[in-house]
């Protein structure tokens, strides 16, 4: 006899960024299968994984061939370290990662996950700085509402107070820069030049940003040039361009890498969540020979860092698989018509609802902010919850959905169809209306 999952769940699990009080008070839903772009619970229900598991996979669930990928290295090797050897799924990766990465990023430092592809690239801009004897060179300037990760150097440059505040004694203080979002911020937020201000001085070693979209900030979509205007006023001042595409990577705004899409080649790029295909916890710092290169001359000059699963074979078959995809199929050119197609059904069905305040959209990831009142833009009591019981209804539509706060974040595979996108928006439409 198996014990029941939800008797172990209940009693034994803590979950991410879940309230367990509330936890508690629901019937859980637990996955215990999956095909292409839906879950399947231990019910046998069958749900539209309407934001790719968190934002994560790509390709669909059981897509054969990672599946493939993933069993042919299990019948070689599950993992041996990076450090002191290398192996061949990371060596072939990196290349194939560099093929497509914007030029001149030529090196690849795996991790984990994007927390520490993030705490990576911090590491490695300081570290630089200090090699090339420019000592002064510590500090990092961020967006307000910004969005890196959950470890500790992620979390300082971290913009959302909700989750960032109470941590605010242990973490190091950030430079900010205006989010470049309209309805939140003065129109003056809008130019890069308001960056302006935190690059200057020589005492910043890096600006971050999550190009194009600020998703964990509830897909905050940044007006166009926004980001080549904050790549160019990184140069002027001679400071280092992080860009973190963990979310925005593998496809989601419709170009490969969302940096792409203004012709900016950061220094250091972050990647995780789509980077396995959604399959396994991987992630990579890219950067320059240039940067490389201030690490070489003795050993002094090691970067100290490294975690035990670093460059796992099994993930990086699983990246390579799904890389390959990228290449076999014209998936990009897929992306920008699903993401017309779902503008369309969005202005259509969301659009006239009265409580929906504004539909933000950048290829598939989209936001559809809830509001009390549209001309003010006031937002319903957060007690209320709406986000979360509106993605409950949706639930019981067979939709799968997480909001932030009470934005509806729509997230899809790239693999999604036209009539899974009809159906999300549709479950969507019937929930808000249900709900409000
Ligand atoms: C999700 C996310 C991270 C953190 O990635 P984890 O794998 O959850 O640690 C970092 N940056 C951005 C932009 C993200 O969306």
């Amino acid at each position: 006899m198996t014990a029941d999952p939800v008797a172990l769940d209940r009693r034994h699990l803590w979950h991410p960024f879940t309230p367990m009080r509330l936890w508690a008070e629901e019937e859980p839903l637990i996955i215990a299968a999956g095909e292409g772009n839906y879950l399947i619970d231990t019910a046998g229900r069958r749900y539209l994984d309407g934001v790719s598991s968190l934002w994560v996979n790509l390709h669909g669930h059981r897509c054969a061939a990672l599946d493939d990928a993933v069993r042919e290295q299990l019948g070689r090797i599950a993992h041996s370290t990076l450090l002191g050897l290398g192996n061949v799924p990371a060596a072939e990766l990196a290349a194939a990662l560099i093929a497509v990465a914007p030029a001149p990023l030529s090196r690849v430092f795996y991790s984990d996950s994007g927390s520490t592809a993030v705490e990576v690239a911090l590491k490695l801009a300081f570290q630089y700085w200090q090699h090339r004897g420019r000592l002064r060179r510590t500090r990092f300037v961020a967006l307000a509402d910004a969005y890196h990760g959950d470890t500790i150097g992620a979390v300082s440059l971290g913009g959302i107070d909700l989750f960032h505040r109470l941590f605010h004694p242990l973490l190091f203080q950030t430079l900010r820069a205006p989010c470049p979002h309209p309805y939140r911020y003065a129109d003056g937020a809008l130019s890069p030049e308001a960056c302006r201000e935190a690059c200057l001085g020589e005492e910043v070693a890096a600006v971050i940003v999550e190009p194009r979209v600020q998703g964990a900030a509830g897909i905050i979509v940044h007006p166009p040039g926004y980001l080549a205007g904050v790549a160019a006023l990184c140069r002027r001042h001679d400071v280092l361009l992080i860009c973190d595409e963990v979310a925005t990577g593998f496809g989601r705004t419709g170009e490969l890498f969302a940096c792409q899409s203004e012709g900016v080649s950061p220094d250091l790029m972050t990647l995780a969540k789509g980077l396995s295909g959604g399959y396994l916890p991987l992630a990579a710092t890219l950067t320059t020979e240039a940067i490389f290169e201030a690490f070489l001359d003795g050993p002094e000059r090691t970067f100290f860092h490294g975690h035990s699963y670093t460059g796992n074979p099994l993930a990086c078959a699983a990246g390579l698989a799904s890389l390959r995809l990228f290449g076999e199929r014209d998936l990009l050119a897929q992306v920008r018509s699903r993401a017309c197609r779902a503008r369309e059904l969005l202005a259509q069905q969301l659009a006239p609802i009265e409580a929906v305040g504004e539909i933000r959209q950048c290829g598939l990831m989209i936001g559809v902010e809830l509001v009390a009142d549209r001309q003010t833009r006031r937002p319903f009591p957060p007690e209320r919850r709406l986000g979360a019981a509106v993605c409950r209804a949706a639930r019981a539509q067979g939709v799968i959905l997480r909001p932030l706060g009470d934005v509806l974040v729509i997230v899809p595979p790239l693999s999604i169809t036209d009539d899974e996108l009809a159906t999300i928006v549709g479950a969507i439409a019937q929930s808000i209306r249900a709900t409000v």
